[in-house]
């Protein structure tokens, strides 16, 4: 039952990493990037697996030295079909060991690979494997000149670093690219997407980088990154926090899914209780959120604590259940349709969660029968 976001998306090129695309038409990608030590496979190819379980589309690896490259090349086998992004900085050997071992995407910066031979040689590998690229300016590491030039940080230093790589892939003539301009203020981070975004129809990755800890930085994000896709910005995302990387791939998702752009599972909507409460309605969230992480099906669940509200935003969820004891009221689709015992609602409503999943599977399999 949610509601179509009335987000007009800019218009992008299309591009792919691996199996998934990214700008154009396609939904709005989340991705994320493992901490581990690339060269540890077992550590990094389970972290992988866990990002995909949580939902990421499109996962980042660092990839800093020669024996890293060919961890990646063990790791890319470990996980087929997940879009494997290689972070990349100036060495283009890296880039070309990596190319050979399957990688989607290289995060590398072609102004800083050196001599127009080793970007030509990075390029006409990218093309020959359809590999595409990704453009990572960040305010913390701009040319000393541009530094110099605008003396700190601003949305048209960002925008002219990028506009430098830029127009060395365009002059290659390959333009399979997406690009980002990140800064840890969310001032600087706003400007700098709208003014790029003015300049090129290349996707862009957003993000605001070391935006922090898991709460400050969830916060940071969710203004800078919800303000550009307000806008019509943004075709792929990433959350950076000092957090493990499947929880910056909950909290991209929750971005999204807060602006009804994209869900992967559990739209909830519960009241912050008071007093009146006929439950306890946190405990009550806490425990359905950690029982039904694995749910993918985009869904509105609300549960309320009683009747002040508890009717009202039921009638807008797909299951929505208002407190009141001993049993509390389920309503489905927005109509009344029957008790539960109180006692027990989070069994109760995960029930006719996974119900509800089952249902939709099995239409799906009709479809596809019939199709
Ligand atoms: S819905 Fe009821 S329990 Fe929840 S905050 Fe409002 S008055 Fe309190």
């Amino acid at each position: 039952m949610s509601h179509p976001s009335p987000i007009q998306r800019r218009v992008t090129r299309k591009i792919r990493v691996g199996s998934v695309y990214v700008g154009g038409d396609a939904p709005i990608t989340v991705q994320t990037m493992t901490n581990t030590d690339t060269c540890d496979v077992e550590a990094t190819v389970a972290q992988i697996q866990r990002c995909v379980n949580a939902g990421a589309d499109i996962v980042r690896v660092s990839v800093p030295s020669m024996d890293a490259a060919e961890a990646f090349g063990v790791i890319r086998q470990r996980v087929p079909g997940v879009p494997l992004v290689a972070d990349i900085h100036f060495d283009h050997r890296i880039a070309l060991a990596v190319a050979e071992k399957g990688v989607d995407c290289l995060r590398i910066n072609p102004g800083n690979i050196g001599s127009d031979d080793k970007v030509r040689e990075v390029v006409d590998c990218a093309r020959h494997h359809g590999i595409s690229m990704r453009i990572g300016v960040n305010a913390g590491s701009l040319e000393k000149d541009i530094q110099k030039k605008y003396r700190e940080p601003t949305g048209e230093a960002l925008l002219e670093s990028a506009m430098r790589h830029i127009d060395i892939l365009d002059r290659l003539n390959f333009h399979e690219f997406k690009v980002s301009v990140k800064a840890s203020n969310v001032f600087l981070t706003l400007d700098a997407y709208r003014l790029l975004s003015k300049q090129i129809d290349n996707p862009l990755h957003l993000g605001v980088t070391e935006a922090g800890v898991f709460r400050s930085g969830t916060v940071k994000s969710a203004i800078a990154l919800g303000g550009l896709l307000l806008d019509g910005i943004g075709d792929t995302l990433r959350v950076s926090l000092a957090a493990e990387p499947e929880e910056e791939v909950k909290v991209g998702f929750d971005i999204l899914k807060s602006l009804g752009i994209r869900s992967n599972g559990i739209n909830f909507i519960a009241c912050p209780s008071c007093s009146r409460q006929e439950f306890d309605v946190i405990r009550v969230m806490q425990a359905l959120e950690a029982r039904l992480e694995d749910v993918r099906l985009p869904m509105d669940v609300s549960v309320i604590g009683c009747k002040v509200n508890g009717p009202g935003e039921a009638k807008e969820a797909d299951i929505g259940v208002v407190g009141a004891s001993p049993k509390s009221l389920v309503y489905r689709h927005g109509e009344k349709s029957h008790l539960i015992p109180t006692a027990t609602l989070v069994d109760e409503i995960e029930k006719m969660v996974r119900e509800r999943v089952a249902e939709e599977t099995a239409r799906q399999s009709r479809i596809i029968v019939k199709g």
